[in-house]
C-alpha cells in the first residue's frame, strides 16, 4: 500500500493507506516525493475550523459562490490527501512518455493540465481545457478538484508526463525549489516580470496572510535588481527574514510604489496596496478575497493608471517568461541564482533517507520560520504540522496509521469584509 497524510478536519491529520500509485495511461510517470512544501493556503484549514463559517457565508450570499467550486461546496470536508509542491523523483514512465526518464529529479506543479489545449498553449495551464472540472484542477485540494490526492505520499500518478514534471536543472539545490509548485512561482509572476518592464523600479509587499509569498516575492525583488524593496508585516520574525534577504522592513508604505505585491490576503491590504502604486504602477493580489463585492478603489486606480493583477498562478510555464523561452526550467534556473532564499541545510541530509535526518531538517526550517515542512525521505514518511507562530506541533519518530492532533491556535477577531481568516495559495 502507499501511505498519504490525509487532512481529516480542522486541527487532525493522519496517514492513510490508498492503492499504490502506477501507470492507468500510456502518458502517466509516477513519481516519489521526497521534498514537500507546505503552501501558505494549506494552514487554515488545518489550524482554523474555517468550513462552517464559510458553508454559512456562502448560504447568506456573504461569500462568492466560485468559492463552493474550489473547495467544495462543504469546504474543506475530510479525508483528502493534502499538500501540493514537491520536488520528486521518476519512479515509472508511461509507454508514450519521451522526454522524461527514470531517475530524473522534477517539481511537479500543483496544477493538472494537459499541455495541449487552448488554455495551456497560452500559459493558463492553472486553467487546462482538458482537466478542468470547475474551476481548478489541482493536487492536494480535495475532490472538488479532482481525484489527484496529494503530493505528501510515498508515490503518486502525474498525467501528460512529457509536458507536467519540470526537470531541475543539474545543480539547483533541491531544497531551494522545494515550494516551486506553487507558492515561490506565485511570489515570482508577482515581480520578476513587472520588473523587467520597470528597471529598477521600486517594490512595495504587504506581507503577513500570504506568508512566505510575501517573503520569497521581497527576495526576488531585491535578487531582480529593485530600486527598492519595502516589507511591512505584523511579524517581527518575518521582517527579520525579509531583511535577511536585503529587503527594508517599514511599518507603513513609504511613498509611491512602481510595483505593490498584496500578501495581506485581506480587503482592507488590497484597498492599501491599490492606494500605494506610483503613477503606471502594477499591483499583484495573491491571496483570496472571498467576499462577494469586495470594494476596490477604482477612481483612484483610474487617477493613477494603476493595473491590478489576480488570478490563480500558473507555475509551469512560467519559464517562458524568464528570458528562456525555448526552457521549461527556465524558472527553476532563475531561482539558482537567488542565494538569499536558500534553505541553509545540506541536501545529503534530506536525501540519505532517514527520519533523523527529515527532522534535523525540519527543525531547521522551523527555526528559521521557513515554509518548508512536509518532508518525505525515501520511501520513510515524516511530516510536521506548525502553528502560526512556526512551533512544530507534532513530527513522529516512527510514521504509522492514525490521527495526529494539532493543537488549535487562539481564534482571530475577524472584522466584516476580512470574516474568512486570511489565506492564499
Ligand atoms: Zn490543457
Ligand atoms: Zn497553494
Amino acid at each position: 500500500m502507499t501511505r498519504a497524510l490525509h487532512f481529516l478536519r480542522s486541527g487532525r491529520l493522519a496517514w492513510r493507506d490508498r492503492e499504490p500509485s502506477r501507470i492507468e495511461d500510456e502518458r502517466d510517470a509516477v513519481v516519489r516525493p521526497f521534498v514537500a512544501g507546505r503552501c501558505d493556503g494549506d494552514t487554515v484549514p488545518i489550524h482554523r475550523p474555517v468550513s462552517r463559517a464559510m458553508q454559512l457565508g456562502m448560504a447568506i450570499g456573504a461569500i462568492d459562490p466560485v468559492v463552493g467550486s474550489i473547495c467544495g461546496s462543504v469546504p474543506f470536508k475530510g479525508p483528502f490527501g493534502i499538500g501540493h509542491e514537491c520536488v520528486a523523483e521518476v519512479v515509472a514512465v508511461g509507454s508514450a512518455v519521451t522526454t522524461l526518464h527514470v531517475g530524473q529529479r522534477v517539481v511537479v506543479p500543483r496544477a493538472v493540465s494537459c499541455g495541449s489545449c487552448a488554455p495551456c498553449r497560452s500559459g493558463l495551464t492553472s486553467k487546462c481545457a482538458t482537466t478542468t472540472r470547475a474551476t481548478l484542477a489541482a493536487f492536494g485540494f480535495g475532490a472538488a478538484c479532482g481525484p489527484w490526492g496529494g503530493m505528501v505520499a510515498d508515490t503518486f500518478r502525474v498525467p501528460f508526463a512529457d509536458h507536467m514534471p519540470v526537470p531541475v536543472p543539474a545543480g539547483v539545490p533541491l531544497l531551494r525549489v522545494a515550494a516551486a509548485s506553487d507558492n515561490l512561482a506565485d511570489a515570482w509572476r508577482c515581480v520578476v516580470p513587472p520588473l523587467a518592464e520597470r528597471e529598477g523600479g521600486s517594490v512595495l509587499v504587504l506581507g503577513g496572510g500570504a506568508k512566505s509569498i510575501g517573503l520569497y516575492a521581497a527576495g526576488l525583488a531585491v535578487a531582480h535588481g529593485a530600486g527598492q524593496v519595502d516589507y511591512v508585516d505584523d511579524d517581527a520574525g518575518r521582517r527579520d527574514i525579509a531583511e535577511s534577504f536585503g529587503a527594508r522592513a517599514v511599518t507603513r508604505p513609504d511613498g509611491r510604489y512602481d510595483i505593490v505585491v498584496e500578501a495581506t490576503s485581506s480587503a482592507s491590504g488590497l484597498r492599501r496596496a491599490l492606494r500605494a502604486l506610483a503613477p503606471g504602477g502594477v499591483c499583484t493580489a495573491v491571496g483570496y478575497y472571498v467576499a462577494t463585492g469586495t470594494r476596490v478603489p477604482l477612481m483612484h486606480m483610474y487617477a493613477t493608471d494603476a493595473t491590478l493583477r489576480v488570478g490563480v498562478s500558473h507555475a509551469q510555464p512560467l519559464g517562458h517568461h524568464s528570458g528562456r523561452a525555448a526552457s521549461r526550467s527556465g524558472m527553476l534556473h532563475d531561482f539558482h541564482v537567488v542565494s538569499s532564499l536558500e534553505v541553509q541545510v545540506p541536501e545529503a541530509e534530506v536525501g540519505s533517507g532517514c527520519e533523523d535526518a527529515a527532522m534535523s531538517w525540519l527543525g531547521a526550517v522551523v527555526r528559521r520560520r521557513m515554509v518548508t515542512t512536509y518532508v518525505t525521505a525515501a520511501s520513510r514518511v515524516a511530516a510536521t504540522v506548525t502553528s502560526p507562530s512556526g512551533r512544530a506541533l507534532w513530527l513522529p519518530p516512527r510514521p504509522t496509521r492514525g490521527a495526529v492532533r494539532a493543537p488549535r491556535p487562539k481564534r482571530a477577531s475577524p472584522s466584516s469584509e476580512d470574516a474568512v481568516p486570511a489565506m492564499s495559495g
